[in-house]
């Protein structure tokens, strides 16, 4: 593998050149060969195993973990990759970059206390929704690989230990930045803004300084607000939206105790250290406008030597934040409803509709496919006045653009999907294969994630919760 290294042209505050630890006995459970051929990666699994569990460091490759500080709930933390090393960046037969990078490979000088190191469970489960996402079509860091160290990690229990390779557009994240204005200074920052421009917005790299600070917030904000836009259609939960894992290439990354929804519900929490619902469903698109607040102040020394003039550009493009997500928002919830345009009476129907699932506790997911087949489930919370009510004027509303049922039901199943990774059937899943050994239900269930929005799906295919799973449901950061 024909690894580059760009990153190392920055100053080396950004990153300490840092080997993973070699492995005693690795074993590859899992090889993405789909990703590996879009990635012109030639190799076979076996050939690259050695690789992939970091023990064949190759003369040329420059192994280094990044350096990033962040917001983690509200407060300023200096972090870095303390588990995670680069081995370098592969350019695709496409031209487009790609950092390959080895999660829980070892200890680095930011491991702080920890060890470095992952579990096969966690590693597995980002593999699966990292997948899962790509499928359902929104951006999201890839998985390439998870191999097994032969080596046990303890927490509370000893665990088996495992290396994911992970594949992204950059690791360069809002935390990044962060690091950069208050460690390095001004001539640090100015290189990280140049480095990223070039690496991910390079029609602005010959933008004077300023233009371009404000040029680099604005598509960020652009990006992240579509990101949490698709999250918000499929019911994901990030469930740790630090400033440190919110990435400028609007990948979602970092899936420590990420979830779905099931009912609907904004306030829905799952993550074991979310005590005041900070990441909760419904606060995402608020919690990603502060990051990128976070974001324009760490950018404002480079918009203008003036500091109130930085700061009127920084708070202008910051609060539209708001109105670009509100209009993306706006879009994406008409569109699950059939509609293509977003105006005042297609927005309040579909309001409605979510205020009806959230007084009625309905599946976030079944609701949207069961209104695309045009069948009511006997006995169900659907077999009810209120339901066929607001399904009467929906129909009317429809006839009124012109648009047929058939039209609307066909746009609806391309946003709406009838699979996603649901709680109970991946931890069902990952428990088998790390507890077990049995990868079957897993293998299962990425095959059936692959295909998302089937064109046909029957009621009875739909996935149904366990009642009273939700409450006692619970998430831990992916150590
Ligand atoms: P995360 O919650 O995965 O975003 O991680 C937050 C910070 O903790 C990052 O700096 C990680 O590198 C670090 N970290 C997480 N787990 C470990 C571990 N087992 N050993 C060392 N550092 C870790
Ligand atoms: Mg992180």
């Amino acid at each position: 593998m024909q690894l580059e290294h760009t990153y190392l042209s920055l100053s080396d505050k950004f990153y300490s050149e840092q080997k993973p630890i070699t492995t005693t006995r690795p074993n590859i459970i899992y090889f993405n060969n789909k990703l590996a051929d879009e990635l012109g990666i030639s190799q076979s699994e076996e050939e690259l195993l050695s690789m992939l569990a970091g023990n064949d460091i190759t003369d040329g490759m420059r192994p280094f973990a990044q350096a990033y500080a962040g917001h983690q709930f509200g407060h300023f933390t200096m972090l870095g990759d303390g588990r995670a090393i680069m081995l370098g960046e592969l350019v695709s037969p496409e031209g487009k970059r790609y950092d390959i990078q080895l999660k829980g490979s070892g200890r680095t000088p930011y491991s702080r206390g920890g060890d470095g190191r992952a579990t096969l469970y966690s590693m597995l489960r980002e593999y699966l929704i990292s997948e899962a996402m790509h499928h359902l079509g929104i951006p999201t860091s890839r998985s390439l690989a998870v191999v097994t160290t032969g080596d046990n990690v303890r927490r509370q229990v000893p665990h088996d230990g495992a290396v994911l390779t992970r594949v992204a557009s950059s690791h360069i994240r809002v935390g990044t930045f962060e690091f950069a204005a208050r460690f390095t200074g001004i001539p640090g920052l100015r290189e990280l803004l140049h480095y990223t421009v070039k690496r991910h917005d390079p029609d602005l790299a010959d933008l004077p300084e300023g233009e371009k600070a404000a040029k680099l917030l604005k598509r960020v904000c652009e990006r992240q607000a579509e990101l949490v836009t698709h999250w918000m259609r499929v019911g994901f939960i990030h469930g740790v939206m630090n400033t440190d894992n919110t990435g400028l290439a609007g990948e979602t990354f970092d899936y420590g105790p990420c979830a779905f929804m099931n009912e609907y519900d904004l306030k829905t929490v799952f993550s074991s250290i979310d005590s005041f619902g900070r990441y909760s469903f419904g606060n995402q698109p608020r919690i990603m406008q502060w990051n990128m607040a976070v974001f324009a102040s760490a950018l404002m020394p480079l918009m203008s030597e003036n500091t109130e003039t930085a700061k009127e550009i920084a708070e202008g493009i910051v609060d539209d934040f708001a109105n670009v997500f509100t209009k993306k928002w706006e879009q994406m919830l008409v569109s699950k409803i059939g509609f293509t345009v977003a105006e005042s009476s297609t927005n309040q129907l579909a309001e409605e509709l979510l205020d009806w699932m959230s007084e009625h506790n309905a599946d976030y997911i079944n609701t949207f496919r069961i209104l695309s087949t045009d069948k009511i489930p006997e006995n169900s919370v659907y077999d009810s006045d209120s339901f066929k009510n607001w399904k009467t004027k929906w129909f009317s509303e429809l006839e009124k653009r012109n648009i047929s049922k058939k039209d609307a039901f066909s746009r609806m199943k391309s946003v709406n999907p009838a699979f996603i990774p649901r709680n109970h059937i991946v931890e069902n899943a990952l428990e088998s294969a790390a507890n077990d050994k049995n990868l079957d239900p897993l293998n299962i269930l990425l095959k059936k994630l692959q295909n998302p929005y089937p064109k046909e799906c029957s009621l009875d295919e739909l996935q149904e919760v366990p009642k009273n799973f939700d409450e006692t449901y619970q998430t831990f950061c992916g150590t």
